[in-house]
């Protein structure tokens, strides 16, 4: 063991070492952060030593009164943060405060925007907070021992936050961990105590153990300084509330107790839109605090981007991301659950299968999707447009994955559509059925790659001139969400690019004349199947058409073009299906086609209209060249005649 002893310089990791120096160079703003990222730490690591000793009394090393204390010295300008939670080991120091192992460090880095004040809000999310202590100060030591190991196991870590850090053996009786900052000269009001005091107050009054610091001293007899002075032995007292808030009665709780114990569970540093706070009664006893953020995580979009429920049992910190209380769709929800009712040695595997964790999830999925509509119906408020620009496209994954809650995901559901024709996804399914028309059965939409394709979708036409509204879709999830949503207040839904068109609100009129035009263009149609044969499936005249030539109608049980480009570009084998074109026989191209008695150019003018329609719905040619080639001697031909 005496290599240990020695005192040892290592290097930090590269990427340990950029946001080191991001952090003292720039993180300057908000400067008092890093006490509540120290108090964080201290308060999980005696969270993680509560919840070992279940197991193993003897860490308690007869010691179960957990405490942070913070110590100033404002002579020697260092402000000390000490717990009795679970300590480090040589190895844990090296491996927790020497490199920055989690992946996360490097997106952090990627998405900074230079915006100082901006970045400093980002470093609590990406699990850095302990490299905050060297916003204020220029040298940070920290003296640790793990519990129920030996005394002269301590370890002494010390940096300046440049590029090096040492590490040596240093004896500490109790175990836990004490970090001293040394600040730089213009943060030395960390080491006045009514200053720290104020700050704990503000941000770690929900902290459920007490943060201590020392009593002022009472002023001293007349004549007894110097006796007061030797003998006066520190006293301690809580700083903060010390109660965990969830379990506080709600109208006891202010908002700023709420919103600083979001910012303490979601490592987030803006204030939450809403949350909910209940206690259940009853079968199962649990209470549940849940907030929704104001903003997505950059990892929203990684399957394993860290979700789920700070889970308590009894009041004792069990695990960080619980998964198994919501489902996925929902995954942006942070917060804590506490439960009666499961045992204190419960593991993620258990939780899998018990029923008492089943139906606390799908009580708690409802406690979500009525916050959520409760944001929803305040009119007054822009809380939920936020929400829903923020966090819209996940929810947009819930019909699919929660079958029993298809009607109530739904209602929250944001589109574009063609009554407001903006990108701007705000209008819900029950602005759209109330403004149906007479005869009008269904809920139309379209699918495109993007707003502006599925705006000026040549499917459309008929939609606009006859006033009848379509949602405009061109999410990802889009087609994956429509597959799965089949009928709202009764009404089904009908892609208006997906099998023959049937209008219900149409009159007898409407439908007799499209009988004649569809007789009337029967040779064009027939000319034209010939010729496209291997590109098609069928071809047949349509109405639906008012200023385009062409447009390709998807086979009512085949892919939609979205999703088919969706699979093909993960590299998903994807069924080979040919569209079906449909003509509008009206229009002077399908009538110059018509009458066009070389089938040479017949032949030509039939691709380049397929193609176009192709390309209008935001499709890629299979050959542009020959489409380009085509096109280019009718246009010879056109300037020869
Ligand atoms: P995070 O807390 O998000 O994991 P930090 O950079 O703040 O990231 O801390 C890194 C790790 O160092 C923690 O995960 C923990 O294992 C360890 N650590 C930090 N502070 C303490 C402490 N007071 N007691 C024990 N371990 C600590």
């Amino acid at each position: 063991m005496t290599a240990d002893v020695k005192k040892e310089t290592l290097g930090f990791q590269t990427e340990a070492k950029q946001l080191l120096h991001l952090m003292i160079h720039s993180l300057y703003s908000n400067k008092e952060i890093f006490l509540r990222e120290l108090i964080s730490n201290a308060s999980d690591a005696i969270d993680k030593l509560r919840f070992a000793s279940l197991e193993d009394e003897s860490l308690l090393e007869g010691q179960a009164d957990y405490e942070i204390r913070v110590e100033v010295d404002p002579e020697n300008n260092t402000i000390t943060l000490s717990d009795n939670g679970i300590g480090m080991n040589r190895e844990d120091v090296i491996e927790n405060l020497g490199t920055i192992a989690k992946s996360g460090t490097a997106s952090f880095l990627e998405s900074l925007t230079g915006d100082a004040r901006k970045d400093s809000q980002l470093i609590g999310q990406f699990g850095v907070g302990f490299y905050s202590g060297f916003i204020v100060a220029e040298r940070v030591e920290v003296h640790t021992r793990k519990a129920g190991e030996a005394p002269d196991t301590g370890v002494l870590w010390e940096s300046h936050g440049e590029a090096e850090f040492s590490i040596e053996a240093k004896p500490r009786e109790s175990r836990g961990t004490s970090i001293t900052l040394y600040l730089k000269d213009d943060c030395k009001e960390f080491a006045d105590d009514w200053r720290v005091r104020s700050v704990i107050k503000k941000y770690s009054d929900h902290i459920s153990v007490p943060v201590m610091m020392a009593k002022p001293p009472a002023p001293p007899a007349e004549g007894e300084e110097d006796k007061a002075a030797e003998e006066s032995e520190v006293e301690f007292e809580a700083v903060n509330e010390a109660t965990a808030i969830w379990t506080r009665p709600r109208t006891d709780v202010s908002d700023d107790e709420y919103k600083a114990f979001y910012k303490h569970v979601s490592h987030d540093f803006e204030d939450p839109l809403t949350w909910s706070h209940n206690k259940v009664e009853g079968k199962l006893e649990y209470t549940s605090l849940l907030y929704l953020p104001a903003r997505a995580p950059f990892d929203l979009w990684n399957r394993e981007m860290s979700r789920g429920l700070k889970l308590y049992v009894q009041r004792t910190f069990i695990m960080d991301e619980a998964e198994q209380f919501l489902p996925m769709y929902l995954r942006f929800v942070k917060g804590v659950v506490d439960s009666n009712d499961l045992s204190l040695n419960v593991s993620r595997e258990i939780l899998q299968q018990d029923p008492a964790v089943e139906s606390m999830r799908n009580a708690l999925t409802k406690r979500v999707l009525d916050m959520l509509g409760k944001m929803a119906k305040d009119k007054d408020s822009d809380n939920y447009a936020n929400f829903w620009k923020q966090f819209g496209t996940v929810l947009k994954e819930g019909p699919a994955e929660d079958m029993a809650n298809q009607e109530k995901i739904a209602k929250l559901l944001r589109f574009s559509t063609t009554h407001t024709d903006s990108e701007v996804q705000d209008q819900s399914l029950e602005d759209y059925v109330s403004r149906m028309q007479e005869k009008q059965d269904k809920i139309y939409y379209v699918v495109a790659e993007n707003f502006n394709t599925a705006r000026k979708s040549p499917h459309l036409e008929v939609f606009r001139k006859k006033g009848i509204e379509v949602l405009l879709l061109s999410d990802r999830v889009d087609d994956w969400l429509m597959n799965h949503l089949r009928e709202f207040d009764g009404k089904q839904f009908q892609d208006v690019a997906r099998g023959a068109l049937d209008l219900s609100s149409d009159s007898d009129d409407d439908k007799a004349a499209q009988e004649t035009l569809a007789k009337e263009s029967e040779a064009l149609i027939e000319r034209i199947s010939a010729v496209l044969e291997d590109k098609v499936s069928e071809v047949r005249a349509t109405a639906r058409l008012t200023d385009s030539v062409a447009c390709l109608v998807v086979g009512e049980n085949d892919m939609g073009a979205q999703m088919r480009r969706i699979m093909e570009a993960a590299g998903q084998a994807v069924p080979e299906t040919k569209p079906i074109l449909e003509i509008n026989p009206s229009h002077p191209l399908a009538q110059l086609l018509d009458g066009e008695a070389d089938e040479d150019r017949f032949a030509n003018l039939a691709h380049v209209i397929f193609d176009q329609a192709m390309l209008s719905e935001g499709g890629h040619l299979d050959d542009p060249a020959e489409y380009v080639s085509r096109l280019n001697s009718l246009l010879v031909e056109l300037s020869k005649a």
